[in-house]
């Protein structure tokens, strides 16, 4: 597997690659199981490609007050764990390798981003799309792998892709989770004991009232929206940024169940952590 921590050797290894394809995993390191289901992802859905992954903490998307400067970096472990999954190649540039000091251009999304994780996040997803248009252009991908986890994140960035016209085919992968339902992320490290403890009452929340849809039992948005903030709420150390049920392509919360395509999606803080996640509806249009 190859490391490459600069523009520089990132181009040359691509030249040397003659006419092979690629599929472009990002992250921003800390890897875990999420993580490396998307480069064996890669590798399922696009065999013939390199997977390239890239490891990059990247400022842009931080805001001032956000945990940049304490987001958990372990790039030997990441290794590893890329070289076992069978990435071909890693991209770890530095910050200054990515962005200028006077860097003056950020991409702007302006109909998905400014709801949901935009509204805690103003700027985040200018710094998402940047960056990940910063890496389509350095690594030249025909595919490139998302994380559902991410649902916001996703949309916003199959927007990038049609709107700029690159030629990327995006690729989602479906959260992968530890035993108790808790959407593994970086950031779970951050919580303490107690509130790991409760942090799963977000994903039980969200599949029970997933499945009472379903049933029948809850007919309305309001109704769903409001069982989840019951059983959140209720929850001690739980302190609820959003629940929304949305229209999965346009990320507008829907007025009625008969959407085709709804998702329940969550952000809730245990202390200063922040934890996201949602769940897909089944098409409830007879
Ligand atoms: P991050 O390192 O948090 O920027 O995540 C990099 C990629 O991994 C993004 O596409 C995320 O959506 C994805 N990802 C993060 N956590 C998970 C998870 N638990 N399951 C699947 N994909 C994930």
């Amino acid at each position: 597997m190859e490391v490459l921590r600069s523009k520089r050797e990132l181009a040359d290894w691509i030249r040397s690659c003659g006419n092979s394809e690629r599929t472009l995993v990002p992250t921003m390191g800390a890897l875990h199981r999420g993580h490396t289901s998307l480069i064996a992802l890669a590798r399922e859905k696009t065999p013939e490609n390199d997977v390239v992954a890239t490891i990059f903490v990247n400022p842009t998307q931080f805001g001032p007050n956000e945990d940049f400067d304490s987001y958990p970096r372990q790039l030997e472990d990441d290794l590893h764990l890329c070289e076992e999954h069978g990435a071909a190649a890693v991209f770890a540039p530095s910050a200054n390798e990515m962005y200028q000091a006077d860097t003056s251009i950020l991409i702007h999304e302006s109909a998905l981003s400014h709801r949901l994780c935009g509204a805690s996040r103003p700027g985040h997803f200018d710094g998402v799309c940047t960056i990940v248009a910063k890496l389509f252009l350095m690594t030249q991908p025909s595919a490139a792998i998302f994380g559902e986890k991410d649902f916001q994140q996703l949309v916003v960035l199959r927007r990038l892709v049609r709107d700029l016209d690159f030629p990327i085919d995006i690729i989602p992968g479906p959260t992968v989770r530890e035993g108790d339902g808790l959407a593994m992320s970086s950031r779970n490290a951050y919580l303490s004991a107690e509130e790991r403890a409760q942090a799963p009452v977000i994903f039980r929340s969200l599949t029970r009232v997933a499945k009472e849809i379903s049933e029948g039992i809850i007919k309305t948005p309001d109704a769903a929206i409001a069982s989840l903030t019951e059983e959140i709420g209720d929850t001690p150390l739980a302190r609820i940024d959003y629940l929304e049920i949305v229209d999965s392509r346009s990320l507008e919360a829907i007025t009625s169940l008969e959407n085709a395509n709804p998702r329940l999606l969550a952000a809730v803080f245990f202390g200063k952590t922040r934890l996201i996640d949602n769940v897909g509806l089944p098409a409830l249009i007879d």
